[in-house]
């Protein structure tokens, strides 16, 4: 069967001496892993519509088994991203995030949408870490291990919140913070903001303002987080520190 569809390349394959497999992301049938015949021929028509990042208008022929990419028409080439190392490490990362964390041929627009416009965000210049840390708590909603915010996640009530805990999975408040020693300690600002992370869309990060230490707080949190509950092992993200380090 012949289904058109629009849709991101997360992630690209090599695959025999000239074939490459490349996983999309699209809006309609969710993350499918498709093959692009003689890709890696040079001037091939399919190398130019299979690169990572691309966002486009997809021909594919579904049936048993791997998909085949038949046809493709960009509509974002993303080129900016992948001709810049800084861009290239955060939009590897939010990809590898993705494809990690969606089960395969399960719609979501949502974050399909949220996705799109962060590589946006990127190429325009938004701050990558705010832009890529507000992805991915939308993400951890999805995959089922988003961290509780609204209310101390031990005896519920709202007010009085002053530390996040891995361990526990959200925030507790000055009475209950006694349950996990390890717990961060985080003010009023950083909570707000975490839940302004979680619960606005990425379109608006031009209206956030964050202070770096406030960034830089949360980045450890979730990075703990993720490793607590995402469990799987990110190659993108020993890149995304490498470039971190330089800059
Ligand atoms: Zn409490």
């Amino acid at each position: 069967m012949l289904e058109k569809v629009e849709g991101v390349i997360i992630r690209t394959q090599n695959y025999g001496e000239t074939h490459v497999i490349v996983t999309l992301f699209t809006d309609k049938v969710g993350k499918i892993g498709v093959i692009a015949r003689g890709a890696k021929k040079p001037r091939s028509r399919m190398a130019a519509i299979s690169q990572m990042f691309i966002h486009g208008q997809y021909l594919i022929r579904t049936g048993r088994g791997l998909g085949v990419l038949e046809q493709g028409e960009v509509i974002q080439s993303h080129r900016r991203i992948r001709e810049d190392i800084v861009l290239t490490a955060y939009a590897s990362y939010i990809a590898e995030l993705t494809d990690k964390l969606l089960d395969e041929k399960t719609p979501n627009y949502f974050i399909y949408q949220q996705f799109t416009e962060t590589l946006k965000g990127l190429t325009e210049n938004k701050d990558p870490l705010v832009l890529t840390m507000m992805y991915e708590m939308k993400l951890y909603k999805i995959a089922g291990f988003a961290p509780i915010l609204d209310y101390c996640l031990r005896c519920k009530r709202t007010d009085s919140i002053n530390s996040f805990s891995i361990k526990e999975g959200g925030v507790l408040c000055k009475n209950c913070l006694h349950i996990d020693p390890n717990h961060v300690p985080i003010n009023e600002a950083q909570l707000k903001l975490m839940r302004l992370f979680s619960k606005v869309g990425v379109e608006r990060v031009a209206n956030i303002s964050v202070k770096d230490d406030n960034k830089n707080l949360l980045k450890s949190i979730l990075e703990q987080y993720y490793d607590e509950y995402g469990g799987l092992i990110l190659k993108s993200r020993k890149f995304l520190k490498q470039i971190d380090l330089l800059s």
